[in-house]
């Protein structure tokens, strides 16, 4: 089963254009400063097989691709999201989007024959890699620290390379779910969250941030 921390079905700041957004749930890394910890091994989840996510996503009308993050997505059963990826694919014409902590050379080692994230690779058309690294957070769009890369592992957006790479304007979502927390989506910078989190602890409201 795909653990899954948070989905949201329409959102304009994690990649191009409006784009439903899977964050799935863990990762063993403790980036100092992560604005996800509550995609860690304590927190809540749901357990989705391929197919209902599949169908979750293509029943969200009118977007132009998927972003999947985390936690890191590379820890979960690597043969569930290929199989939730080829579905996608094999259905529509949507863009596949994944942040990852690992760097992309870490994933496509083969030893000789394919690597063991290849049937996942295949269906990503920007990888997005590398662990957050405060003291390299420049307030790049749609990167939380200068040392993640873009990598175009198809042609869909590979021509806009040279403006991904320079943009540098961060866009964050806020909503407010039915019980009253802050759900924030996106890359926020560092003076952001610590403003944001003062304000709401003296307040007493709790955000998640992902
Ligand atoms: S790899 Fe990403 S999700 Fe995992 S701890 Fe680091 S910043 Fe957080």
């Amino acid at each position: 089963m795909l653990q899954v921390a948070r989905k949201k079905a329409f959102c304009k700041v994690l990649g191009p254009g409006v784009r439903s957004v899977i964050w799935f749930h863990g990762c063993f890394r403790r980036c100092p400063g992560c604005v996800a910890d509550t995609m860690n091994e304590v927190a809540e989840y749901e357990s989705f097989i391929p197919p209902q996510l599949a169908d979750w996503v293509k029943g969200n009308t009118d977007i132009e691709g998927i972003t999947i993050s985390g936690g890191e997505p590379f820890m979960q059963p690597l043969d569930e999201l290929a199989e939730l990826l080829t579905l996608i694919k094999r259905d529509t014409d949507l863009s596949v989007l994944c942040y990852t902590g690992y760097r992309y050379e870490e994933l496509n080692v083969s030893g000789g024959g394919l690597s063991r994230y290849s049937s996942v690779l295949q269906h990503i058309d920007v990888l997005i890699d590398g662990e957050y690294r405060q003291d390299e957070d420049f307030g790049q769009r749609w990167r939380g620290s200068a040392n993640q890369r873009f990598h175009f592992l198809t042609e869909r957006y590979r021509s806009q390379a040279d403006e991904w790479n320079a943009a540098v304007e961060r866009q964050i979502e806020i909503e407010l779910d039915m019980n009253g927390k802050l759900l924030i989506s996106g890359v926020p910078s560092k003076d952001f969250i610590n403003k944001l989190t003062n304000e709401l602890q003296r307040r007493d409201v709790t955000a998640d941030f992902s």
